[in-house]
């Protein structure tokens, strides 16, 4: 139980990643806001985590909305009485070539992963502030910390948020909050699962590229963020952990990696 009655506010939180963070926050007795702009998609994860005896609501909020977004702050302070834990998860796909993207596709892209996570962590950075007391976790991408073609937006996007991590980390830090960013490589959810289906992303080729050799679990990804936002990173601010299989961290040739498992 190291998140004992802590209240978290987990965005999109309705399926996939943000979902698992939810369930593994529950698990170590946090309070949960599930949240989405799909409210009863939101609700069934709430009523599920309530019916296993957690603490859970569900609060419709589009997370590029300020209103929206102050108002679901406002509500799980009114529910839990303050707001510890922060995790803006948020997001979507955005994918085309640049010459061709919308501008339209652009903005909605930007305005969700970048200016959302911005407006969450105002809101929520407010009452962290006047308790002297808070932690933020942005889930950011390995797309924003290399480059991927046709993905002008999402890596802009993306890479916002881990400078946005390191700035407010460096304001905030004093008040004894922590921001960091996780940056998953790819993560088997409904979003990849489309990406896969439609034929933009080659899974075969994803997982040959990763030393590690596969994708990566939603529950991987929660069982960062848990550790992120619990007293044993105290001292980690500002920082973006890569959880990738070693994406990253590769530079070489992918016949290199095939030789290798070959030799097993
Ligand atoms: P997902 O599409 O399954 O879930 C995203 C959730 O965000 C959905 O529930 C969606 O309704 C919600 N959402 C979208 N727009 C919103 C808005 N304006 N306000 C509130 N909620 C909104 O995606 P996922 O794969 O679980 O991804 C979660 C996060 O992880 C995203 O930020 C994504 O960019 C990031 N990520 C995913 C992968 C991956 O491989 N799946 C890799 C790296 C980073």
């Amino acid at each position: 139980m190291r998140l004992k009655d802590r209240v978290a506010i987990v965005t999109g939180s309705a399926r996939g990643i943000g979902e698992s963070i939810a369930n593994r926050f529950a698990e170590e007795g946090a309070k949960i806001v599930i949240n989405g702009i799909d409210l009863p998609a939101a609700q069934a994860v709430a009523e599920r985590l309530t019916k296993e005896g957690k603490q859970a609501i569900a609060l419709k909020a589009d997370v590029s909305v300020k209103t929206e977004v102050q108002a679901m702050v406002k509500a799980a302070v009114d529910k839990f009485g303050r707001v510890d834990i922060l995790v803006n998860n948020a997001g979507m796909s955005v994918v085309g070539a640049s010459q061709d993207l919308e501008e339209a596709v652009w903005r909605k892209g930007i305005d969700v992963m970048l200016t959302g996570a911005f407006l969450c962590c105002q809101a929520a950075g407010k009452e962290m502030i006047k308790q002297r007391f808070g932690k933020i976790v942005n889930i950011a991408s390995i797309n924003g910390i290399g480059a991927y073609p046709e993905r002008a937006c999402y890596c802009s996007a993306k890479a916002g948020v881990i400078a946005l991590t390191k700035v407010l980390a460096c304001e905030w830090a004093h008040y004894n909050i922590n921001v960091n960013a996780v940056a998953p490589g790819a993560v088997e959810t409904d979003m990849v699962k489309n990406l896969v289906a439609f034929g933009i992303l080659p899974k075969d080729e994803v997982v040959r590229r990763t030393p590690m050799g596969r994708m990566a679990s939603t529950l991987e990804i929660a069982d960062t963020v848990v550790f992120l936002v619990s007293e044993e990173s105290r001292f980690i601010e500002g920082q973006t952990i890569a959880v990738d299989g070693g994406w990253t961290a590769y530079e070489y040739l992918e016949s290199w990696l095939d030789k290798a498992r070959q030799k097993d």
